[in-house]
């Protein structure tokens, strides 16, 4: 593996980055364009080599690497070079009155300048290609660090990018927290960073010192309602895909489940022969289910197993050796118990059941009322429409779950404490650029405009 990236080194690679902007190649779209394809190249033509370096981080197989990791960012990417062009060519405000049109006022799409990208190591390879195929598309100069708990990812990714990228335009960091640190101290434009509220709260306070704006992807509980109208088997089996798939440590994974109590036994028998379905072998005698990161995370999951006054239901063993833990279902756990506290972020699943969907709504708001994703499983649409009407998440979805970060093109962020303005697709150009006016007076203008200068005279103040 590739040494650290010498914290020494790290406010000359802010500044490259500041000087590569400042020589303006990146204004130009058709040369983003050929960015974007050569970071669709750098995916593509090396997929083995990727999905080898996931699964050493992660364990996952790699079929769930290459759909998880990398489909959705080539398709991600294709959008953008698609629409870039499109996306960032002027735009006259809508609303301005008529007599103003001859001042000819237009919002343009510009790139904010330099970006410095933080990653995650549970999706290290999506969610950083995703990131960075958004700065680029903006025009922006990028420096990435992703994830020291991911370190083959991040050593892959940076080998990569360093035959397929312009090294001027996209420089790798490699590192943990000391590299992560030095790199929130220097100037940037705009500092994105996707994982948890904690880190996040010491890089505003950081960004602050420079006035440098943060751009924030974070989780939180996550709930799904299933009600009784709903069709039970693919509830239950939405559930285990979404707290199997990366074994739960995904930020739209369903955390917590509400299930109505008439169908709640249905429901556990559903939610275990959909696991069966899915590992066949059992989760630990599966090489390709995913394990939870590290022994700490191992420590922390297993124990919001044990440390709740529900009763486990489904699964319930674990592998300390590979670090796996079965999807394990807690039925009616306290809701002062941990495991409905934190965010999970692993493959324990909590079911709590309710009467009516006002009060299951209601327990959702108590548990986290800003939820980056809400799940409603249901066979009306008047259920949906009350769900939308009384919460907030970043995304709602009904009958499926996850999936909505997958789909190319579409707003993915979250509300409040699970973040603050989505990217993907148009939403991506958004965040990576500013919205600059101009105005272009032509010369006979003043003719107009003169009823603003001095002197003002009670005949003007008419106009
Ligand atoms: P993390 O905080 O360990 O790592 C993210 C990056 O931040 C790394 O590069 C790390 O080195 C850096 N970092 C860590 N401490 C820092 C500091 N003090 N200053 C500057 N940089 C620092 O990631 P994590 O929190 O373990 O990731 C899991 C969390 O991320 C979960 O809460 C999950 O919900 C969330 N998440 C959100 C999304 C989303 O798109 N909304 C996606 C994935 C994960």
């Amino acid at each position: 593996m590739a040494p650290d990236t010498p914290v020494s080194a790290i406010p000359g690679i802010a500044a490259k980055a500041r000087e590569e902007f400042n020589a303006g190649r990146t204004r130009d779209v058709e040369f983003r364009k050929q960015m974007l394809r050569d970071l669709y190249y750098l995916l593509y033509d090396n997929i083995d080599e990727i999905c080898d370096a996931v699964k050493k981080d992660l364990g996952k197989g790699k079929l769930e690497a290459g759909f998880t990791e990398i489909s959705g960012a080539l398709e991600e990417i294709q959008v953008l070079i698609a629409n870039v062009a499109k996306w960032t060519k002027p735009k006259t405000p809508p609303g301005v009155p008529f007599k103003y049109k001859i001042l000819m006022p237009r919002t343009h799409l510009e790139p904010l300048g330099t970006v410095l990208v933080l990653t995650p190591w549970n999706y290290p390879v999506f969610l950083t290609v995703a990131t960075v195929a958004a700065a680029i598309a903006a025009g922006d100069t990028v420096v990435v660090k992703m994830s020291e708990l991911a370190p083959y990812s991040a050593n892959v990714l940076a080998s990569l990018a360093s035959k397929y990228l312009d090294p001027n335009v996209f420089q790798f960091v490699l590192g943990g927290l000391e590299q992560a640190k030095a790199l929130n101290a220097q100037k940037f434009d705009l500092i994105t960073y996707t994982g948890n509220g904690a880190v996040a709260k010491s890089i505003l306070r950081a960004a602050a010192e420079n006035l440098t704006p943060v751009h924030l992807e974070l989780g939180g509980k996550n709930p799904a309602i299933i009600t009784e109208t709903s069709d039970l088997a693919a509830s239950a089996r939405n559930v285990a895909w979404s707290k199997s798939m990366n074994s739960g440590q995904t930020c739209t994974s369903i955390d917590y489940v509400l299930v109505h109590e008439s169908v709640v036994n249905q429901f556990v028998d559903l939610f275990k022969a959909a696991i069966d379905s899915y590992f066949p072998d059992g989760q630990l005698n599966t090489p390709e289910y995913a394990h939870i990161i590290n022994e700490r995370h191992f420590d922390r999951v297993l124990n919001l197993i044990n440390d709740t006054k529900g009763e486990v239901k489904v699964g319930g063993k674990s592998n300390r050796d590979t670090l796996q833990i079965e999807s394990t279902l807690v039925l009616n756990p306290s809701l002062d118990d941990p495991i409905l506290g934190e965010e999970i972020f692993g493959s324990a699943v909590p079911v709590l059941t309710y009467k009516s969907l006002e009060e299951a709504v209601l327990t959702t708001l108590k548990i986290d009322d800003h939820p980056l994703g809400y799940y409603l499983f249901t066979g009306t649409t008047a259920d949906f429409d009350f769900v939308q009407k009384r919460t907030r998440s970043g995304a709602l979805v009904k009958n499926a779950s996850v999936i909505q970060a997958a789909i190319p093109a579409v707003p993915f962020g979250g509300v409040g404490s699970s973040g603050d303005r989505p990217y993907h697709g148009l939403s991506s150009l958004e965040v990576f650029s500013y919205s600059r006016t101009t105005v272009k007076a032509p010369s006979k203008a003043y003719l107009l405009l003169d009823t603003l200068f001095h002197p003002v005279t009670p005949r003007k103040l008419t106009i």
